[in-house]
């Protein structure tokens, strides 16, 4: 009896195959086969056949030029576990395997696995090493268990490679392959850091939400969008000064990063091949473009104890672009933070203004991200409605 089954991944990183190798046998239908004396199969006998298993498929990937498999002793502990614990071991359905691999080890984002079983330990093993899989050079671990049920061996072997869960730590050591659990959706997914893009926007293949906005700062270091933002606030402006008129006083503070900071004109404002500055860079520099001198104002308005927001998104006159939302006493208002030359009141556009224009995609504060969660339309005209904007921590 051979079930070998093939999943590559989640994401489709590799085309997955089924192999047609299923050769349903009834258990103990040679009668001669019944007067054969199993061994005992015990942790002693399990070693040694997984070190003859592993010595047989080793020696068979170096004449292929492949790098020997080594044992993952986790999942060797789990594949015990799951032939231990199943009544009928020989029906193990290998899908089962796969989904509850990927529950507990949800790096394993290559997988394969084979069921035999057989009369002796001589067929076991030598059914097990005929597997077309065992020369895949994508696996790196093979874990492998025996049992005895009724008058047959059964064997359950997983190959295996795992791969680093994402963190902002991990992709500044080195690009490569990640996984990654959706927030939207929850599923788990690869994904591959391609380093030369120094603004992402991380997606999910299954749900195709975006779910996180990274960049590189001016020292070349990733950092999500939020932490561009570090607590800036502008050199002699408070909290809200309530003798003022709020929009005064964000006037103020506007005045302060327009006269400062020169806005630095690039080809395409907002690209993937863009740093990004944090709101102290921006201001000790002097200069930035469209999201560094958003991300400096916004800073600078939440220190003052405004509701403030970079947005991320298309402008129909600009493209791909970043600007500042901000909140006033239930009011929206957009503010092109590219304005250089003495912004007044009528720079403060309320939003349902500047709906048709200013497309927001991605929303950022200090704390959060945030992703569309309604239509375009729905939230083009409200930045701050949780209905309409999904927070992600
Ligand atoms: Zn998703």
């Amino acid at each position: 009896m051979l079930k070998p089954i093939v999943m590559l991944g989640s994401a489709g990183i590799l085309v997955a195959s089924t192999l047609g190798l299923s050769v349903p046998g009834s258990l103990g239908s040679n009668p001669l086969m019944l007067l054969k004396q199993l061994p005992e199969v015990d942790a002693e006998f399990n070693q040694a056949f997984c070190g003859e298993f592993l010595g047989n498929t080793n020696a068979m990937r170096v004449g292929f030029a492949v790098d020997p498999l080594k044992s993952d002793p986790e999942i060797q502990e789990f594949v015990a576990n799951f032939l231990n614990g199943n009544e009928s071991p020989e029906t193990i359905e290998l899908n089962t395997v796969f989904d509850t691999l990927q529950e507990q080890f949800p790096g394993a984002q290559y997988l394969a696995a084979n069921l035999v079983s057989a009369v002796s330990r001589d067929e076991l093993l030598a059914q097990l090493t005929s597997w077309d899989e065992l020369a895949h050079p994508e696996f790196h671990d093979a874990s492998t268990s025996v049992i005895k049920s009724g008058r047959r061996l059964v064997a359950l072997s997983v190959l295996s490679r795992r791969i680093p869960e994402f963190t902002v730590e991990a992709a500044n050591q080195g690009g490569g392959r990640f996984f990654n659990r959706c927030p939207h959706c929850n599923s788990v997914h690869a994904l591959d850091l391609n380093r030369k893009s120094k603004t992402l926007i991380l997606s999910c293949p299954d749900c195709e939400r975006p779910y996180d906005v990274l960049a590189a700062d001016a020292k070349g270091m990733m950092r999500r969008a939020k932490d561009f933002l570090t607590g800036f606030q502008v050199p002699g402006v408070g909290l809200i000064d309530a003798s003022k008129d709020k929009k005064e006083n964000i006037l103020l503070i506007w005045k302060q990063v327009a006269d400062r900071c020169t806005y630095e004109h690039d080809l395409s404002d907002f690209n993937e091949s863009e740093v990004w500055k944090t709101s102290d860079d921006t201001w000790v520099q002097k200069q930035g473009d469209c999201e560094d001198t958003s991300i400096l104002l916004v800073d600078s308005l939440i220190s003052a104890g405004y509701e403030a927001r970079v947005a991320i998104g298309w402008n129909g006159n600009i493209g791909q672009h970043a600007w500042v939302v901000v909140k006033i006493d239930g009011e929206q208002y957009v503010i092109e933070s590219t304005i250089q030359d003495n912004p007044g009141l009528a720079d403060l556009v309320p939003v349902k203004d500047a709906s048709p224009f200013y497309r927001p995609e991605q929303l950022f504060d200090r704390q959060y991200l945030y992703f569309q969660n309604d239509s375009p339309d729905k939230v083009a005209m409200n930045y701050f409605a949780d209905s309409a904007w999904k927070r992600i921590n």
